[in-house]
């Protein structure tokens, strides 16, 4: 199935390259940590950008409720310019004209003072707290009416309440004209700040998070929560200042001036005012939710990453100690456990093999057969002992003279041994064939065998062309006939197959 014998040859060569696999398998686990981190980023600015956007929806409704009131005074105002200028409300009882002009808008809320003063600041008429005839040619709302007459509605800087016990308040005015367009005075209305801090508590912009009325001069109008009077904040000083006065709106990532937390600011001017609405929540409020889930998920991710790395290298690793079980094993079952050298299996395979490469390629293709001479008597003389001693020699004077690439000595059974020599013709058969007859006739004086009996070998040695021999069986016969013509010539000797 080659399903099987894919997934087969793949273990096998992850069991030869267990480095290879385990660093393929780390750097899958980076991969996907890698888009771990960056999903997780992402969704750091996607909640920023959400608390952005929940910061600018606070900072509208903050700044169109403002504008409202600003709106709805102005109207009273205005209403209130008119009503004057009537004679007929001019000349009316001074009790009943203060009641008709001064009622509807003192019921209102965030109204904490009403007032109508002359050309020289002094008041002349006011309700709520204002009552009595002070001078207000010092306010900035009087001087700026008096030396301008196209101001229109003024909302002015914050200032001390005379009345109230100098309660912060910001006053919206509008000049007053006599019917020649001369400063007849001014009339204006008083809000606390009171106010504004109200409106600014009735907005959740989470633990750490601040709100604020700011005016365009950089004093600061109201926040949420309160700084200490002490810590009365000048923005006006703060570095990203000039960025508020200059646009309509926008977004900034600092940490405060006064408490050093990391916020994002959401600024929106107040239509028709010189104020700025602010909405900063902090920055590990507007995460937390997403911290609390990158926690999980990267922990998560890491652990079965982790997992997964240390599966692979050990997958690995496993397999490499079971394809090297398996060498092994393949090794063993094709060596002569005795001399070492392959056995007549291995051999068998070897000589199909060749066989079957010299069919292909025009070469040569030559074998021995090494037989030792009368070594059952050798063993009656010398011991089985000193026999097996001098087989591991003679396989070692077999090893030692075809040793090139391809050349294959395998024991065939009992004191027999072939040498397979591909490649080979007849002249480097003889040389190779007489080598080691002459090796073993030696053995006296050789280093590998100190105490050894003398003995000696017989060696047939054939040759094969492409179609020189009809078969592979053919061949190994020739061989051995010569073996046998060997023997039978005297033993310790070479002799060399007929081509047919
Ligand atoms: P020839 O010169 O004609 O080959 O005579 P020979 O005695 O070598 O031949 P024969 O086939 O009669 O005897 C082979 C002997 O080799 C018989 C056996 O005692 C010995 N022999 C075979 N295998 C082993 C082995 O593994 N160890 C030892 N020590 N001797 C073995
Ligand atoms: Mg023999
Ligand atoms: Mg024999």
């Amino acid at each position: 199935m080659p399903f099987r014998s894919f997934a087969r040859r793949l273990a096998t060569s992850a069991g030869h390259h267990p480095f290879i696999v385990g660093a393929l398998g780390t750097l899958l686990t980076l991969i996907v940590l890698a888009i771990s981190a960056l999903t997780l980023w992402a969704n750091r600015e996607t909640a920023i950008e959400h608390a952005n956007e929940t910061s600018r929806n606070v900072a509208a409704v903050l700044a169109s409720h403002i504008s409202r009131t600003v709106e709805s005074a102005d109207q009273s105002l205005q209403t209130l310019i008119a009503a004057l200028d009537k004679p007929s409300i001019r000349h009316l009882d001074p009790e009943i004209r203060h009641d008709l002009l001064f009622s509807p808008t003192a019921s209102a809320r965030y109204v904490t003072g009403m007032g109508v003063t002359d050309d020289k600041g002094r008041l002349i008429d006011g309700c709520c707290s204002v009552t009595h005839h002070w001078d207000f040619s010092d306010r900035d709302y009087f001087i700026v009416h008096r030396d301008n007459a196209n101001v229109g509605l003024y909302t002015s800087a914050v200032y001390k309440a005379r009345s109230r016990a100098g309660v912060e308040s910001v006053a919206l005015s509008r000049r007053m004209n006599r019917a020649d367009g001369t400063f007849a005075g001014t009339a204006l209305v008083a809000i606390d700040l009171d106010y504004f801090k109200q409106l600014l508590e009735k907005l959740d912009v989470g633990p750490r998070g601040i709100t604020a009325i700011v005016r365009i001069d950089g004093t600061l109008v109201a926040r949420n929560p309160p700084l200490g009077a002490a810590r009365a904040l000048n923005f006006g000083k703060s570095l990203t200042f000039p960025r508020m006065v200059n646009q309509e709106s926008g977004f900034y990532v600092a940490p405060s001036a006064s408490d050093g937390v990391l916020r994002l600011y959401t600024f929106q001017r107040v239509p028709g005012t010189p104020f700025i609405a602010v909405v900063a929540p902090a920055m590990n409020d507007a995460l937390a939710p997403w911290q609390r889930l990158s926690w999980i998920v990267g922990l998560s991710s890491l652990s079965v990453s982790l997992a997964f790395c240390a599966g692979v290298w050990l997958l690995a690793f496993a397999l490499r100690g079971r394809v090297m079980a398996e060498n092994h094993l393949r090794e063993l079952t094709q060596t002569d456990p005795l001399t070492g050298l392959k056995n007549r299996r291995a051999l068998n395979v070897a000589l199909e093999n060749e066989w079957d490469r010299l069919q292909r390629n025009d070469s040569r293709l030559s074998v021995l057969f090494v037989d030792a001479d009368h070594f059952k008597r050798y063993n009656d003389e010398h011991g089985h002992a000193q026999g097996d001693s001098a087989l591991q020699y003679l396989a070692h004077c077999i090893s030692k003279h075809a040793r090139r690439r391809g050349d294959l000595a395998a024991r065939y059974g009992g004191e027999e041994f072939v040498v397979l020599l591909p490649d080979t013709g007849e002249t480097g058969a003889r040389q190779i064939a007489e080598a080691i007859r002459a090796e073993v006739e030696g053995n006296r004086t050789a280093e590998g065998s100190p105490g050894l009996a003398p003995f000696t070998v017989s060696v047939g040695s054939a040759t094969a062309r492409r179609s020189s021999f009809p078969s592979l069986d053919a061949l190994t016969k020739a061989a051995d006939d010569a073996l046998y013509e060997a023997k039978r010539k005297g033993r310790n000797r070479v002799d060399y197959a007929t081509t047919p």
